[in-house]
């Protein structure tokens, strides 16, 4: 070989070599989580940035036009029709995001099989919940933080519950903005199977989970404010019968903070 032909095959070897390594790089960083957790383009400021612009921009924001009493986007100011109807047992709703269109479709992924957008919503919850209730935050008790359970058997079917990833995500982000918390995941169980409430009314989703949550730790309730973890609010029949609970074994607040709440029927 002569040394011009030696040069061009060394520099072909080093062009697959870089390519090679660059590659490797690649799916060394793409393991360590630097890409969006909603579609996975490379993020290089992760976890700062969880999620890429495009994913980002498909959550609506809930704004400043919320229901008083469950959280919800409302029409008009004050409380919404469905807690006029029927006013939830919780304290006070709250949540970061409107649960329509993309939006909804995006927090649907919690629960069919994307648990890692619970880094992103939880931590937004946090922060949603460390602005409106500064209150709260100050030294005292840790916040106890109970995600609202399934049964076993729903546990088993799904492989996780979201609202345990969410509840972790909350309570780390409180932590690290100086909130001291403690997340509860025994506190409350679900003994009774309740059908896919999609299609149901409000008073059908309020017969369906009646009944169905249990406390197991009631000496843990008593005098406690309680965060209750839950992804969607939609009539807030879930967040009502678990509240009732609590209350039943002396807490003396519950508040039901959620990913995304469906907003006013107009
Ligand atoms: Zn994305
Ligand atoms: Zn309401």
């Amino acid at each position: 070989m002569n040394t011009a032909v030696r040069l061009l095959y060394k520099r072909e070897n080093m062009e697959k070599w870089g390519k090679n390594f660059i590659s490797w790089a690649q799916r060394k960083i793409a393991a360590h989580g630097y890409t969006c957790d909603g579609c996975g383009v490379e993020l290089f400021d992760y976890p700062t940035y969880r999620l890429c612009e495009n994913c980002t921009a498909k959550l609506r924001r809930i704004g400043d036009k919320v229901c008083a009493k469950c959280g919800r986007k409302t029409v008009a100011e004050g409380i919404c029709l469905d807690c006029k109807q029927d006013m939830p047992k919780f304290t006070q709703g709250l949540s970061p995001f409107v649960y329509q269109g993309e939006s909804a479709e995006f927090v649907n992924r919690l629960k069919n099989g994307d648990p890692r957008l619970a880094n992103y919503l939880g931590e937004q919850m946090a922060e949603h919940f460390v602005k409106k209730f500064p209150d709260m935050t100050g030294v005292g008790d840790p916040l106890l933080i109970v995600p609202v359970p399934m049964t076993d058997k729903g546990r088993r079917l799904r492989g996780y519950n979201q609202t345990e990833y969410l509840a972790k995500m909350f309570a780390e982000r409180l932590r690290s903005l100086g909130v001291q918390a403690v997340v509860d995941k025994k506190l409350l169980q679900k003994t009774k199977e309740t059908a896919a409430q999609k299609k149901m009314s409000q008073k059908e989703r309020k017969e369906n989970v009646a009944g169905a949550y249990h406390v197991h730790k009631r000496k843990e309730c008593r005098g406690k404010t309680i965060l209750l973890i839950d992804d969607v609010l939609t009539t807030g029949a879930t967040g009502n019968e678990c509240a009732e609970r609590l209350f039943g074994a002396g807490a003396h607040e519950v508040y039901f903070l959620v990913a995304a709440a469906v907003p006013e029927r107009k």
